[in-house]
């Protein structure tokens, strides 16, 4: 029933593609937000969806709705926060074994690496999720369901994510299609927190095999194409003295005065950079330090993050937090009555570059096509994804949707629904195929 009205759909696009005969252009940014496919890329998308294979494939996610929901839960109780995923990636190589693939192996670094090889073989397109999860490995992952909601933490961010890219695999392999470039199935590594891109970062590091672009699936709504990477520089900042006592040691450099100086000053200057231009932000997150209420502590410290859709901002909004933490020290230093000068300790403890793909980029225009085919209306849009690394090298990179509906992720409370979540298992199929291209 769904395939029908989805080859409707599809049949519908070759009508569509009639009234377009020009490159679309974006009048304003809002407008950009809109997504516009080309004629060539709707007809790709509708040629695949023609092909009785690929058919056949679509209509077995539709079949698979219950083992794919054994799958998530499945993978969704094996905990994995960054830096202890391999129990999680163990199980799913092994998964990817059993859905038909025989090259499947764990790189240096812990990411789940199965490749299909292509008819011609000259090209390398990559389907990625992240194994990872942001909860300690004590947290309690048991899926618990209650109606059509299915409860865990982690169960949408991001074990549906490998779900999807599982899934694909056994739609693929049960309707027997061929690429002609390579397709690699991907579980990678440290998307989350301080794991810092480090999967995704292994896998494009100088001297890698190619990847010459790649799907990721990580996110909400299946409307949602993340075209655009959201950067973020991270910092944890200490300020060091020789602490005292507070009345006794009192007109010694303090160095919680000295922190709350530099937040204040931070968040004076840092609006200026913040209220025009592309979309930035700040936060101090996390601060403590301190040994008792009347100690001067011998060190306070704050962890930071910054982030902006541009990496020109994101410079920006660091010079003038440098600036900061240069000035508050000088100033406790300066106004101390007597003992030894605080110093500060500046770790960069997360770096994601930002980067703004190409709309028009044959992958990207396959993803709106692809999503236009399911009668959604694809929202184009920046965010912090693995696409921020390949982006920012200047490869083609898109995040799509995991599908379904979820909420309070990243939290204790996490839950996911299965809402029409085949459709974007089958609008992730149709991209791949496109940018892999179907071998005939
Ligand atoms: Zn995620």
């Amino acid at each position: 029933m769904k395939i029908c009205i989805l080859m409707t759909a599809l049949v519908s696009i070759s009508l569509w593609i009639a009234f377009f005969s020009q490159r679309p252009a974006f009048a304003s940014e809002e407008d950009a937000r809109q997504a516009i496919a080309a004629p060539q890329y709707q007809a790709n998308i509708a040629t695949l969806g023609e092909n009785l294979s690929v058919q056949a494939a679509l209509e077995h996610i539709l079949t698979l709705e219950p083992r794919t929901l054994s799958d998530l839960i499945e993978i969704t109780e094996i905990p994995a926060p960054p830096f202890a995923e391999e129990h999680r990636a163990a199980h799913f190589a092994d998964m990817l074994r059993r859905a038909g693939l025989s090259d499947v192996s764990i790189d240096d670094i812990g990411n789940v690496v199965g490749r299909r090889p292509g008819t011609v073989g000259d090209r390398t397109i990559a389907l990625s999720a992240h194994l990872d999860t942001v909860f300690p490995l004590t947290t309690d992952v048991t899926v618990r369901t209650e109606g059509q909601r299915h409860f865990a933490p982690g169960i949408g961010d991001n074990s549906r994510g490998l779900i999807v890219v599982l899934t694909v695999l056994r739609a693929m392999e049960h309707a027997g299609l061929k690429t002609e470039a390579d397709i690699l199935f991907i579980g990678n590594v440290g998307e989350e927190g301080l794991g810092d891109l480090r999967g995704i970062k292994h896998l494009f590091r100088q001297g890698a095999e190619p990847i010459d672009s790649i799907i990721v699936v990580d996110g909400g709504s299946a409307s949602r194409i993340v075209t655009g990477g959201v950067g973020s520089h991270r910092y944890r900042i200490t300020y060091r003295g020789p602490g005292g006592h507070s009345w006794g040691a009192f007109g010694m450099a303090n160095p919680h005065h000295a922190l709350g100086r530099a937040i204040s000053l931070f968040d004076q200057t840092a609006l200026a950079v913040t209220r025009e231009g592309p979309r930035t932000s700040y936060n101090i997150g996390r601060m403590g330090g301190g040994t008792s209420i009347n100690s001067i502590p011998f060190e306070s410290w704050m962890e930071v993050d910054m982030r902006s859709e541009t990496q020109e901002k994101l410079d920006e909004i660091d010079a003038v937090f440098q600036l900061a933490l240069q000035q508050a020290l000088e100033e406790e230093n300066r106004e101390r009555e007597y003992g030894p000068s605080l110093e500060v300790v500046i770790e960069r403890v997360g770096t994601r570059p930002a980067a703004q793909g190409d709309r028009y980029s044959q992958l990207v225009q396959h993803a709106i096509a692809a999503t236009l085919a399911f009668e959604i209306e694809p929202v184009l849009l920046s965010s912090s994804t693995d696409s921020n690394l390949p982006l920012s090298l200047g490869i083609p990179a898109v995040t799509i949707s995991r599908g379904g509906q979820g909420g309070n992720s990243h939290s204790p409370y996490e839950w996911w629904e299965n809402a029409d979540g085949h459709v974007s298992i089958q609008i992730g199929l149709l991209i791949l195929l496109a940018e892999a291209i179907l071998a005939k």
